[in-house]
């Protein structure tokens, strides 16, 4: 499997410069390719062919007077920036055809000298790793690395990358084995929420993490700055250099605390079971702060892909799933609860339940219960998890706000949603039919 491992890297004042002009040079042979196969789009021409595109942007246009300086940087990340756009082409229609899952992917546009993140690729010729531990990169030399952390094999690739913020990064990737861990004999269902971060089946409790609010403090106070200068101004410039570089800073934090509980989690239990959670619409919403936050997509994605390195199980509990409506104990579906409600009693068995607790265990239950019956998988016949219900409850927690249509804000959407909001609202209850 390809991982990436990435490291901050210091060019000297010169090897900036060189890598600022390579910058420029492939992002000019992208925006080309990209402008001829518009034209061939217009005149209703066949898309020029990669081979083609290459001879037409570089080769070719490095003997005319206009395009002379792009001799004066090396060539595989200009190849490279060529693939890029391959690769952008192709994830458009795989998109429009249906083969590409997520989000829709729109045609590629052209770069922009004012980007905010601009990057080169390297592959195999164009770069290695001298004795001294310094990255060779080609026409550019040799650039100080901070190496956090081993790599584990020869890398394949690497990508430089200068984000808003003024700092280089090499992404390597790198091809390693996956390594299963020994068998856990735990299996563990989490409920993703606001108050807290995640409530774990087990009863362990992820806190939201305050550092991020002060991280967060700094870049709102960065913001304003930035907002009260001059436009086209140099204190302006200054200003906007300070919001990016806090904006990373709050990044970069979430990031690494995301890994740390996400290696914890995958580390100490065999089998993980989510919420499939809507969370690209809950943050357009007035939650949109806290789910941004919280970094939800992330933490399933680290889940992710840490389980397939390390031979876990992940499973996805379907979004219908009334979590916070039944009772753990007994199965008993007890309708919904208003938001402020956080402890409960069952109607039926008296148990006394932690709402979020509570949510979690059905979670893991529910989880189970599909990867038993998934194909292939053995059948256990009388797991009484009502997969059937269609609820539709609001809660502080994520997996209550599943079913809310976010693209209608202010109807009926997550917008209006406020703590201590009932949650009585007409939905669709199995009714006899009318004549
Ligand atoms: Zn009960």
């Amino acid at each position: 499997m390809h991982l990436r491992y990435s490291y901050r890297i210091y060019p000297t004042a010169s090897q900036c410069a060189v890598l600022a002009r390579t910058f420029g040079c492939a992002r000019v042979v992208y925006n080309d390719a990209l402008a001829a196969r518009k034209e061939a789009r217009k005149a209703g021409l066949p898309y020029p062919r990669s081979a083609d595109l290459q001879k037409l942007v570089i080769t070719g246009a490095k003997k005319t007077p206009e395009r002379a300086w792009l001799s004066s940087v090396g060539v595989d990340p200009l190849i490279q920036s060529l693939r890029d756009l391959d690769t952008a082409y192709r994830n458009f229609f795989d998109s429009v055809s249906g083969e590409r899952a997520g989000r829709p992917v729109g045609l590629p546009r052209f770069k922009s000298r004012k980007d905010s993140r601009q990057s080169l690729r390297f592959t195999r010729n164009g770069f290695r790793i001298r004795s001294n531990r310094k990255l060779n990169l080609a026409k550019i030399g040799d650039v100080r690395v901070r190496w956090s952390r081993a790599l584990p094999a020869d890398p394949s690739s690497v990508t430089v990358v200068l984000d808003a913020a003024g700092r280089y990064h090499a992404s390597f990737v790198v091809d390693v084995e996956s390594d299963h861990l020994p068998e856990a004999s735990s299996e563990v269902g989490i409920d993703l929420g606001l108050t807290t971060y995640a409530v774990l089946s087990d009863g362990s409790v992820i806190d939201n993490p305050r550092f991020l609010r002060k991280a967060e403090r700094k870049l709102k106070a960065a913001q304003r700055e930035l907002s009260r200068k001059a436009k086209g101004s140099k204190n302006r410039a200054k200003a906007r250099k300070k919001v990016a570089k806090a904006h990373a800073k709050v990044a970069d934090t979430r990031r690494d605390w995301l890994h740390k509980q996400t290696t914890r989690i995958i580390r100490e239990t065999q089998a993980v079971y989510l919420e499939d959670l809507n969370v690209r619409g809950l943050a357009r919403g007035r939650l949109a702060k806290s789910v941004h936050d919280a970094g939800w997509a992330t933490f399933r994605h680290l889940l992710e892909e840490k389980a397939a390195r390390y031979g876990r199980h992940i499973g996805i509990v379907h979004r219908a799933f009334p979590s916070s409506q039944l009772c753990s104990e007994c199965g008993h579906r007890d309708g919904p609860k208003p938001l402020h409600v956080r402890t409960w009693a069952c109607s039926a068995c008296r148990a006394l339940h932690d709402r979020d607790l509570n949510a979690a265990r059905n979670i893991l239950a529910a989880g189970q219960a599909d990867r038993l019956n998934a194909p292939g998988g053995p059948a256990r016949p009388g797991v009484a998890i009502p997969h059937q219900a269609r609820p539709v409850e609001r809660g502080t927690h994520l997996g209550d706000l599943r079913n809310t249509d976010t693209r209608a804000p202010g109807a009926e959407g997550i917008p209006r949603l406020q703590a201590g909001e009932d949650v009585k609202r007409p939905v669709a209850v199995p009714r006899s039919p009318s004549p």
